[in-house]
């Protein structure tokens, strides 16, 4: 168990959130103006994004920390969302970089068209207890293909069945309808999941627009986001909860059907370690039998490459969707007490703050 000063420490940008003395990402993004009109050039629109980012990040800490005023005409959060909607049109939201032009009804890998549903909604009390009440936004549709998932009846949304059929659509007014719901119901942060958040990164940037409310927003993902993506996020997202399943890529290839893993998710640690605000919750899903290949290498890298996040290694692996003792028999149990314990003691070993975050 973590103690309450490292917690403080490590997440300070959300505890300052929740006591109203610092002002969400999205709101500051919304206060600086943005000079560009919707006839640019998408590369003039990544130059000038560039160019706001790093005025962002240099004065990220002088902005007056509860002060919100919105700015005259368009502003960064504008340009987020105008680009945004270009990445959609050959899209490029998640490194399976599908180029499909999902705005002329067409998908990619993750099944999801351009229009966004939402399977649930509600305050979630079993996320890590400095989040709950957590106010959980569930997408339908997904960028991996988990043979052990433990959610598929919303993630197979696009694959396995229509995703119309897959629960409410949404436009981003109605997403932000419902997180200003959930946050006025109590939630502490407004947490965008699935299946995957990243297939809707265009409704979820284009809902805060409407958001108004002093909110952390968080992004709880696979993690398998381009860089492109991650860039347009990482101004905007104030507290990260990502997984990190897997040591090495041929186990992800195996099991999720993905390419190059291990090498885009330590990209995309270490992007959100130097940018953004660095309140970081990596969960860690040990797998039976992945101990050498995957535990370790990966508590391994953290503590050499982004030490100053928090981990929580978690034990609720169960066979569950395409497992069975005919298909992946080898992952076809729970993980043992004495993994556990190893898995513990390797991370102890290592200096790592981690176990169950409370
Ligand atoms: S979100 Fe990822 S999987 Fe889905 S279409 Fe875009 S690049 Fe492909």
């Amino acid at each position: 168990m973590f103690s309450n000063q490292i917690l403080k420490n490590r997440l300070n940008h959300y505890y300052q959130l929740l006591h109203n003395s610092t002002l969400a990402y999205y709101l500051r993004c919304k206060a600086i103006p943005a000079a560009f009109n919707h006839s640019q050039d998408v590369n003039e629109l990544w130059d000038i994004h560039s160019r706001l980012k790093q005025k962002f990040e240099e004065n990220k800490m002088l902005i007056p920390p509860t002060i919100f005023e919105k700015c005259e005409g368009n502003s960064f959060l504008d340009l987020k969302i105008e680009l945004a909607q270009r990445l959609l049109k050959s899209c490029e939201f998640c490194e399976n970089l599908c180029n499909v032009d999902r705005t002329a009804n067409q998908h990619g890998f993750c099944g999801v068209y351009d229009e966004s549903y939402i399977s649930s909604t509600f305050l979630h009390m079993g996320e890590e207890p400095p989040l709950i009440p957590s106010g959980t936004i569930f997408f339908s549709g997904c960028s991996f293909e988990c043979v052990f998932c433990q959610n598929e009846d919303i993630s197979t949304a696009g694959k396995n069945y229509p995703i119309q059929k897959a629960g409410r659509k949404v436009t981003p007014k109605d997403l932000a309808d419902l997180a200003t719901t959930i946050y006025n119901r109590g939630a502490k942060n407004i947490n965008y999941v699935g299946g995957d958040p990243t297939p809707n990164l265009h409704t979820i940037i284009s809902s805060l627009k409407f958001q108004t409310a002093n909110v952390c927003q968080l992004w709880n993902s696979n993690f398998y986001n381009s860089l492109l993506a991650l860039e347009l996020l990482s101004d905007l997202i104030d507290l990260w909860l990502p997984d990190f399943k897997y040591g090495n890529n041929e186990c992800a290839e195996k099991y999720s059907k993905i390419k190059s893993y291990w090498d885009v998710l330590r990209r995309n640690f270490t992007y959100i370690y130097e940018h953004g605000s660095r309140n970081i919750i990596i969960r860690h899903l040990v797998m039976p039998g992945h101990l050498e290949c995957c535990s370790k290498p990966i508590l391994k890298w953290i503590s050499e490459n982004v030490p100053e996040v928090i981990v929580n290694i978690m034990r609720q692996y169960h066979p569950a969707y395409l497992v069975s003792q005919e298909h992946y028999p080898e992952i076809n149990r729970r993980v043992t007490i004495a993994e556990m314990q190893e898995v513990f003691s390797y991370a102890e070993d290592l200096g790592l703050e981690f176990q169950s975050v409370s």
